[in-house]
């Protein structure tokens, strides 16, 4: 599935999700943009997966630029295979950036370069996560939505 950035979200949805906006939905070479970024940026969304992750509720996608499947990461004493739920991030002003959780694998293993202002909200983090669940937010905007 692609969805181009910045477009609002609408996955599960009949109508836009105005406050949230798509990032990372990358179906092909073709739409990685590659760079350098904090390595702090993986690190903080795996560390904080299971505050973001929202919309649990598709089969596994797996990763359409290698072969690797079962992408495994851990986020405290769980072990979460990557391509099943997307990641659900405020960015501190308001708005709330919706990635697939293979965003990570992306970074790590392709070198992907996330939007700046999707980098800057990862970056955030430490202060915008305290009270945040994605699941809670997904489940809340999209209700309102269909
Ligand atoms: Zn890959």
């Amino acid at each position: 599935m692609h969805f181009a950035d910045f477009s609002p979200y609408r996955y599960l949805t009949r109508t836009d999700v105005t406050a949230a906006h798509n990032i990372g939905w990358i179906e092909e070479l073709s739409q990685l943009r590659i760079g350098v970024i904090d390595s702090l940026v993986p690190d903080l969304l795996e560390r904080h997966y299971l505050d973001l992750v929202g919309n649990q509720t598709r089969g596994y996608h797996d990763c359409a630029l290698c072969d690797e499947t079962e992408i495994w990461i851990a986020s405290g004493d769980q072990r979460i295979v990557l391509g099943a739920a997307e990641l659900w991030i405020p960015d501190g002003d308001g708005d709330i950036f919706v990635a697939p959780d293979l965003v990570i694998h992306y970074i790590r293993a392709h070198l992907y370069r996330p939007a700046d202002r999707f980098v800057s909200a990862v970056l955030r983090l430490p202060t915008t996560i305290p009270g945040w669940n994605g699941e809670h937010v997904a489940e809340r905007l999209c209700a309102r939505q269909t």
